[in-house]
């Protein structure tokens, strides 16, 4: 039995560029992964080094599989946005600063000699999730990816939905609260959901909250924060499961806006499942703080959608981690692959 035998032939390969490394892989085409690496990005050098090195990883990967490179049919590629999917072009993601408005698309498929898919990276991270991770027994899901920043995905029997003007799926810019007092989010404007939901928003919260006498006063996160340990996501979580009032009520806060923002894409999609990744899990499924999380989410989407929603709302986290990404372009570009041939 040669050592290939269990894969599922044609392969795919993805690529997933950061603001700090490139991750790639070889999947099978079951969304098995093959083998995989990751290399330092060079954010502000020229694309084509970090190519350049895709393509020699690759070769690296495919030699001990006892496979070749004829094997991979197509190449999934995400990056950061602001992209420009139908012309194959990155704009100009502020963490690639050497990358802006080059043809990345046609250069990457030059490069590896196979047709290029090219995503958002929130888009084939929700790939990879639909397609063998949290989403996998479902037609359609709706990713929200909670870290610094709030992303996400929306994908429906196989087509991620990206939009005209590539900026379908902008999950973090939905508006929840149109007040004059409104938060301003990361991108300028005022009362998106990323303003209150992300990672750096439940920090600022909780540093306001800390402010104030009434509720502030009380916390055991005045006591863990100094200069050397500034206030962070992860200890406000750490803080909340460890029964700390104020850190589990700006826990509670984030799952209530977060709901909020579930609700209206809950009366436009419809889709069978929410799935939640990112780096901002409350210790996911297994700690009671996530289940607490995913409750408090769930009973505010229910104060606002129809019944029928509500009942058969599904709110999950994430099953893949930071391999959801490349699993994901690989995904896309099998099911372009697969439409190439019907
Ligand atoms: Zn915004």
């Amino acid at each position: 039995m040669s050592p290939d035998s269990q894969f599922a032939r044609p392969l795919f390969a993805g690529v997933d560029v950061g603001g700090t490394n490139v991750k790639i892989g070889i999947v099978d085409s079951e969304g098995r992964i093959v083998a995989d690496t990751k290399f330092p990005t060079l954010p502000n050098e020229s694309p084509d080094i970090a190519l350049i090195q895709a393509r020699e990883e690759f070769d690296q990967l495919v030699q001990p599989t006892g496979m070749v490179w004829g094997d991979v049919a197509a190449i999934g590629l995400g990056t950061p946005g602001p992209m420009d999917l139908h012309n194959g072009i990155i704009l100009t993601p502020t963490n690639l600063p050497g990358w802006h408005g080059f043809p990345i698309r046609s250069r990457l498929a030059e490069i590896l000699e196979r047709p290029v898919t090219y995503a958002n990276d929130a888009g084939a991270a929700a790939f990879g999730e639909f397609w063998v991770g949290g989403g996998r027994a479902y037609q359609s899901m709706v990713l929200f990816t909670l870290g610094t920043g709030v992303g996400g995905g929306i994908i429906i029997n196989d087509i991620s939905i990206d939009g005209a003007n590539s900026h379908g799926a902008e999950l973090g810019h939905i508006v929840i609260d149109t007040g004059p007092n409104a938060r301003i989010c990361g991108c300028g404007q005022r009362g998106h959901l990323e303003a209150y939901s992300s990672a750096s928003a439940l920090v600022d919260r909780t540093r306001e909250a800390m402010g104030d006498p009434k509720v502030g006063s009380q916390t055991t996160l005045r006591k863990q924060i100094g200069e050397a340990s500034p206030l962070s996501a992860l200890m406000i979580s750490d803080a909340a499961a460890a029964g700390d009032r104020l850190a589990l009520q700006m826990v509670s806060e984030t799952a209530v806006y977060l709901g909020r923002g579930i609700a209206q894409l809950a009366h436009i999609i419809d889709p069978a499942i929410f799935v939640l990744g990112g780096a901002m899990n409350f210790g996911g499924t297994e700690s009671e703080l996530g289940r607490r999380f995913l409750s408090d989410i769930a009973t505010e989407v229910r104060k606002l959608v129809f019944p029928v929603l509500g009942d058969r709302l599904v709110v999950k986290f994430a099953k893949l981690g930071s391999e959801a990404g490349f699993v994901g372009a690989a995904g896309l570009a099998k099911a372009e692959y697969n439409r190439s041939l019907a």
